[in-house]
Order: C-alpha cells, then structure tokens, then sequence
C-alpha cells in the first residue's frame, strides 16, 4: 500500500510520474535500454535534458540572459560555488535563518569576508529578519538568503531588495509558489524536495555575473563551463533529470507553478487553521512567516510526539517526525503531496487529540 509521504527531502514525488517512470524503465524512448543505461550523448537522452531546461525556463519564467544547469553535489555543493563563482571582492552579506543558512554562511568563510547581517537564532530560528532595515555592505559580491527554512518552518513573503545581487538557496520551495526570476542573481536548489530524486541540483544565474569564477574555483564548480557545455560537461546525474523533466512536465500540465501555488497555499492553511484552533497542537513560528512546505507542530510533551509519530506511521501517514533541532513533528507538503494527503493527517490529528486529551 502507497503511504502518505511526509519526509522532508528526499520526498514524494507525484504517483503519475512514478507510473510512468516504472512503465518506460526496461524502454526508454523506444531505445530498448533503459534511461540508466543509455550513454548521456545518445540524442533521445540529449532531447531529455533540454526539455528539462526549457520547462525549467517556461514554468518560471527565466529571462534569456539567465544560465539554466543541472549539477551534482546538492545544495550543500553550492554552498562552495556561490563564493568560488561571484565572491571577487571577497566580501559578500549573508541573512542566516535557519540550519542551511548557517552552513552557507560558513562555507563562505571559507573564501572570504561573509558577514553575517541578520540571525533569527535568537528566537530559534522561528522568523525572517525585516530585510529592509538591515545593514547590506557596500561593495558586497552578493547577498545570500534561504528562501524557504525547511527545518523550522520560515519563509520569506518578501525578499531583500539590496544593491548586490541576490542569491538564493529555494532547495525547498522552488516551484510551489511564482517568482521573480530577474530580481535574484542566482538561485539554486537541490532536487529531492519539490523536483526530483537526490542527485542533481538546479542553478538558474544570470550570465553576466558569471563570466568570472575565482582561480581557485574547481572546474566543475564553474557555472560559466557548465553553461558554455549545456549541463554535459560531465556525465550528468541521468536519471534524476530525467525524472526532473518527468515532474516539470506534470507540472506544466496540472497548470503551472500559479496553479500549484493555489493548491499549496490551501493545502498550509488548512493545517494551520486546524493546528491554531487546536488545544493540543502548536506551531510556534512568527505568522507572517510560516512556510507553505514545512510545517513543524509539537504537542508540548515528548512523550506524546513520539506516540503521535508513532501512530501516525501505523495508520499509513509517515515521516512525520520533527528534526533533531526542532523536536516534535514537521509535516513537508510539497507540490507532490495531494490535498487529500493533508486532510487525512488532519482526521488524524483529531483523532489522536480525542484520544489523549
Ligand atoms: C535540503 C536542503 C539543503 C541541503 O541539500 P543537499 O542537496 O542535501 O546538499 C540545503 N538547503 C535547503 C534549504 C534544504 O532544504
């Protein structure tokens, strides 16, 4: 029996694109191999990674001078790029709301001056810093946000308007909600949240920012050799880009990131509506910030999250446990994750709240 899903990464992937991933694995594209066999310049996967690329640019809207790349390493890899690429003052501003957020900042120390300008620990990471009175640097390569806090809960509504291009980790909420490409100078995200199985990272960088990595910077880590070789610079990761075009194709068809954005937008409401008007359940995020993708909530004693989990798990709902930093509960509700999903942990959650009251 297929469960409800609730990991926040690697996480569910929509049934249809599994189904037809099963379906075309012995054949792919009428090669007789399958898509994990085939040889990454054999044009019928050649086709893969450019479909992948312009659904990429179509569904949201990527202006042409902007680079689309799929790369290895994960998020945590470009965490390294991000200063190799654009840190040529070797100043750059970081807004740390969350674990990801401090990793990057970190890994920006490594190559230079990366001031840390805002830090929601303060209050556990449970608010987004008002970017607009914060102290940008003059002369910075780049300011670094996380758009969305997969492990507590945040997002941005509104992102830093500053004078150095923006860049942004969106590993958890790129696709669920529309965006203004031409406002960031990079974005980039691991797959395994709301695209794709683990394995390749999307960067979407506009080209003139990109024309000068450092000296230092790996070969593979230059965005610029990645687009100069279409994302083939290497063997890419196959199959997760293909599986990446699977998911953006069933995207386009189920109307596009503005009509998932609605779905998303009601499927959070109806968790948080339910967990504030609840006497058991709390979710301790700042309103104006809650993500519409992770979804943390405790009961308050650590003895009944465990039950719950545990319960939940039996009754088909699963993953449902909070991170080691947060404790209690975290439901993900990616774009994958249907509304009927969300309302069946709902009846749940009433249930286990009748039950231990
Ligand atoms: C999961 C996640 C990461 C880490 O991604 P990896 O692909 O495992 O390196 C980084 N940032 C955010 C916001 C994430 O959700």
């Amino acid at each position: 029996m297929r469960v409800y899903n609730f990991a926040a990464g690697p996480s569910t992937l929509p049934i249809e694109v599994l189904e037809e991933a099963q379906r075309d694995f012995l054949d792919f594209a009428g090669t007789g191999m399958s898509v994990t066999e085939i040889s990454h310049r054999d044009k019928a996967y050649m086709a893969i990674v450019s479909e992948a690329e312009s659904l990429v640019r179509e569904l949201l809207n990527v202006p042409q001078d902007y680079a689309v790349l799929f790369v290895q390493g994960g998020a945590s890899t470009q965490f390294a790029a991000v200063p190799l690429n654009l840190m040529h003052n070797g100043v750059a501003d970081y807004i740390v709301t969350g674990n990801f957020a401090k990793k990057a900042w970190q890994e920006g120390r490594i190559y230079g001056t990366a001031n840390k300008i805002a830090d929601s620990s303060d209050k556990n990471y449970t608010y987004i810093p008002d970017v607009k009175t914060l102290d940008y640097t003059v002369g910075a390569d780049y300011v670094h946000i996380t758009s969305n806090n997969t492990i507590f809960g945040t997002r941005y509504v509104q992102f830093p308007e500053c004078e150095a291009p923006l860049v942004a980790d969106m590993s958890s909420d790129i696709f669920s909600r529309e965006i203004d490409v031409s406002s960031f100078g990079v974005i980039y995200a691991g797959a395994q949240k709301n695209l794709a199985p683990a394995g390749v990272t999307i960067v979407i960088a506009k080209r003139s920012l990109i024309q000068q990595p450092l000296d230092i910077c790996p070969t593979m880590l230059k965005w610029k050799v990645q687009d100069e070789n279409g994302s083939l610079y290497n063997t890419p990761p196959a199959f997760s880009i293909y599986m990446a075009c699977l998911v953006l194709r069933n995207l386009k068809k189920k109307g596009g990131v503005k009509a998932i954005n609605e779905v998303n937008e009601r499927k959070a409401a109806m968790l948080y509506d339910f967990i504030d008007n609840s006497s058991l359940y709390h979710n301790y995020v700042e309103k104006s910030c809650r993500s519409i993708m992770n979804v943390p909530f405790v009961t308050g004693s650590e003895e009944l999250d465990a039950k719950f989990v545990a319960e939940a798990k039996k009754a088909g709902l699963v993953s449902l446990k909070g991170h080691r930093l947060v404790g209690g509960m975290r439901a993900s509700i990616y774009n994958a994750m249907p509304e009927e999903g969300v309302k069946a942990l709902i009846e749940f959650m009433k249930k286990f709240e009748t039950e231990n009251r």
